[in-house]
């Protein structure tokens, strides 16, 4: 059930769980996403980074929407991390209603003029923005930031930059990072508690993978409510291509996706179990919940 991104974080962050939004770049990454989701009855957000928006373009945000539809589980599809005007109006016109302009690349004040111009855009479409301000450092999709460009989130200027450019959910920095963490996660809490206490909407935390439990669940309860999680599927992708091609006996091309696909499937099921949203599925309001809802009382 296409569901829309606000709807899934709301309920989350009531109930305290998490999103687990996941970046997929083909159909094999769309089914692990869904395959995982529905085996679980949990809600999931699919994500394109604008790197997979470019290597995709329109048909690929198809793939996703019609998955979304299809799907047994309420699945929103989301923009990741984008810098640019135009990905924004094509991902828009493609029928996304969930988006993140991240101005984080800017200074404070560039990164406050685009996000409330972006979200004044997506506002008119009905879709909802996601914003970040600190930045977040180490590797995605061939960007890396250094770990010295890094700046964590100040709760003040969150506030400020919040009621500005008039975001719906804001990604904070804490010291989570992009990629795999070069040295034990140290999240600060204190920090994140502050935010929580000074704004009302729902939090998000880039950088899931290599996450330990207790960190994961901990953010969760001091009200964030999406995680994006891309390396571990990423690397548990190309990891079971090496194993499948290189293997002895060599397999069918099909065969082979089928294998990834599990291989994704399996990391996707371990992080929706720590976000706490298995068998939370039916807690969504989506018209196909209300419609059955309506059939059952009749
Ligand atoms: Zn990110």
């Amino acid at each position: 059930m296409l569901t829309s991104t606000q709807e899934l974080l709301e309920t989350a962050r009531r109930n305290v769980y998490a999103i687990g939004a996941f970046n997929v770049y083909n159909l094999e990454g769309v089914k692990a996403v869904i395959t995982a989701a529905e085996a679980a009855s949990s809600p999931v957000m699919l994500q394109l980074h604008p790197s997979a928006l470019k290597y995709g373009k329109a048909p690929l945000v198809a793939l996703c929407m019609e998955s979304a539809r299809r799907a047994t589980v309420p699945v929103s599809v989301h923009l990741d991390h984008s810098t640019s005007a135009q990905d924004i109006r094509l991902a828009l016109e493609s029928g996304v209603r969930s988006i993140m302009a991240d101005g984080s690349p800017l200074s404070y004040e560039e990164n406050r003029a685009f996000t409330r111009d972006m979200t004044a855009l997506c506002h008119e479409y009905g879709a909802v923005v996601e914003a970040e301000i600190g930045r977040i450092s180490g590797t995605e999709d061939g960007l890396t930031i250094a770990e010295k460009e890094a700046k964590m989130t100040d709760p003040d200027q969150a506030l400020e930059f919040v009621h500005f450019a008039k975001v719906d959910s804001l990604a904070v920095t804490i010291g989570n990072v992009h990629g795999e963490y070069k040295s034990p996660p140290r999240l600060d809490f204190p920090r994140l508690e502050k935010i929580r206490r000074m704004l009302d909407l729902p939090l998000v935390l880039h950088g899931a993978s290599g996450l330990p439990e207790d960190m994961i669940s901990r953010s969760i309860q001091l009200g964030v409510c999406k995680f994006n999680v891309n390396t571990e599927v990423r690397q548990a992708y190309m990891e079971a291509l090496k194993d499948e091609i290189c293997g002895d006996s060599p397999k069918d091309l099909l065969e082979i996706a089928g294998e990834a696909i599990a291989a994704m499937a399996e990391v996707i099921t371990d992080k929706l179990h720590l976000f706490g949203s298995v068998g939370k599925a039916h807690l969504h309001e989506t018209p196909y919940a209300r419609s059955l809802a309506a059939y059952e009382q009749a």
